[in-house]
């Protein structure tokens, strides 16, 4: 059956190592992950748990993409995270086997419009315009598991035009990676493709057009991206 238009093409992300590309299916994204974190946007990690919401999958821009500033914003910040990238799918998966459903790590930035997220936050709205609008999840090639393994610790950090934003360890995330696919498969049905934005450490803040942002996570090499200013139609 011929279709009423061309479909969207598949959204895909370059694996390390490798010709072919990882065909991405969901985003899903852990909220408020860093206890710090969660205490800089006025929250009380011991009583506010982390949660998850969603990105579309057309939200993805590549390592070295410009980011274009988006509209209805004047508070645009990074958010340097860990991303898991599933390669098995299931639902209700234990902790315990979590592991056998990923296919690789990266780099990630989870592109936030915090003017737009703050209001919904304040009047119980949805969060879609402040974390789902397009070029909002950058991510850097993939890093399989069967050539470079899981992980665990190390440092991540974010650089704003050499200046370092945000710096911790893959050690201080609240519910570690075995718990976030363990749990976030309790709501959803994981499938190959899905992608996993694990949350942000302490110190989001704001960039303007022109400056360059540089992500890295030990042994995942780095996640380069320039804002750059949209010229009104
Ligand atoms: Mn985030």
């Amino acid at each position: 059956m011929s279709l009423v238009f061309e479909a969207s093409p598949t959204v895909t992300v370059p694996v390390v190592g490798r010709e072919d590309l990882f065909p991405v299916h969901r985003i899903y994204c852990v909220g408020r992950n860093y206890a710090a974190h969660a205490r800089e946007m006025g929250k009380d990690p011991d009583r506010d748990p982390p949660f998850f919401f969603c990105k579309p999958a057309d939200a993805i821009i590549l390592d070295g993409e410009a980011v274009p500033y988006p509209p209805r914003t004047s508070n645009l910040h990074h958010e340097i995270e860990l991303v898991v990238a599933i390669g098995e799918g299931g639902a209700n998966i234990p902790e315990g086997q979590a592991e056998e459903h990923i296919f690789g790590y990266a780099v990630g930035n989870d592109i936030t419009r915090r003017d737009l997220q703050l209001q919904a936050r304040e009047s119980g709205r949805p969060w879609d315009t402040g974390k789902a609008f397009d070029f909002s999840a950058a991510i850097a090639p993939i890093y399989p598991v069967s050539d470079y393994g899981h992980v665990r610790e190390g440092e991540i950090v974010i650089c704003v035009d050499g200046e370092v934003r945000q710096e911790a360890d893959i050690r201080d995330l609240i519910w570690d990676v075995p718990e976030i696919v363990a749990e976030l498969s309790t709501l959803f049905t994981l499938k190959p493709g899905d992608l996993i934005y694990t949350g942000t450490p302490a110190g989001v803040g704001a960039v303007e057009p022109g400056q360059t942002m540089v992500g890295r996570i030990a042994g995942l090499g780095e996640l380069t991206n320039t804002v750059v200013a949209v010229r009104s139609p």
